[in-house]
């Protein structure tokens, strides 16, 4: 029998791909990153199983306890991390991750920057953007990134593949998938995660390559 969680999976799959459709948007342009954080490795299995590579985790050290095992038999995975990074963490993050989508100040982009040379390892990185201006949420402040991205490429020697960002829950959140586009576009970024359970078609609809969807596919966190 089809477990619920690989049904639930199709059925994002299958939306995404009509929501491409109605953006006029080959379904290429969008990838899927399953938030796998509160969930267990045999809960996630059915997904791997569906074939399934890409996954998020909101922290390194919940990360570090499920992913190095699982990849030994999934080589081929592409790990996310979405959540927020301290500088002390830096060192675990580039090992165990192919993407770090929340870099947010010169600590962390400095951290990050001599791992990767220390390791010869090379992650994606993307810029979290804080587009609600929320005091206790993470992301550079959108008047602070251009300045932020030059440092970033210039101090850091390091290269941006997007922006991302996670707008305020009781906001109406297409006008920050907005001014996530238009920030990407005039500093040259292609990559833009955004949009969630509740939301990622309307993100795809503002320009989302990357949405990330974790409780329409294993149900509520507990
Ligand atoms: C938890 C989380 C998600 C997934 O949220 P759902 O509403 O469960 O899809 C996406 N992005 C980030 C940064 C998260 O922390």
């Amino acid at each position: 029998m089809t477990s619920p969680v690989a049904v639930a999976y199709r059925a994002v799959y299958a939306s995404i791909a009509s929501a491409c459709d109605a953006a006029a948007r080959p379904p290429s342009e969008v990838r899927l990153v399953v938030v796998s954080k509160t969930h267990d490795a045999e809960t996630i299995r059915p997904v791997l199983a569906e074939g399934h590579r890409v996954f998020g985790e909101n922290r390194v050290q919940e990360a570090k306890t499920k992913w190095p095992f699982l990849r030994q038999e999934f080589p081929d995975l592409e790990l996310h991390l979405i959540g927020p990074l301290q500088s002390n963490k830096a060192a675990e993050a580039v090992a165990l991750f192919d993407v770090i989508e929340t870099i947010d100040r010169d600590r962390i982009a400095e951290a990050v920057a001599a791992e990767m040379k220390k390791q010869g390892r090379n992650p994606k990185l993307y810029v979290q953007v804080n587009t609600g201006l929320e005091p206790q949420k993470a992301g550079i402040a959108p008047a602070d990134l251009k300045g932020f991205l030059i440092r970033f490429r210039n101090d850091f020697g390091l290269t941006v593949s997007g922006l991302m960002c996670i707008p305020p829950v009781e906001d109406d959140p297409r006008p920050h998938f907005a001014l996530l586009r238009k920030l990407a576009l005039e500093n040259g970024i292609t990559g833009l995660s955004m949009g969630m359970s509740a939301d990622y078609a309307l993100a795809i609809a503002e320009g989302a390559t990357l949405v990330r969807v974790g409780s329409a596919i294993f149900g509520a966190r507990g």
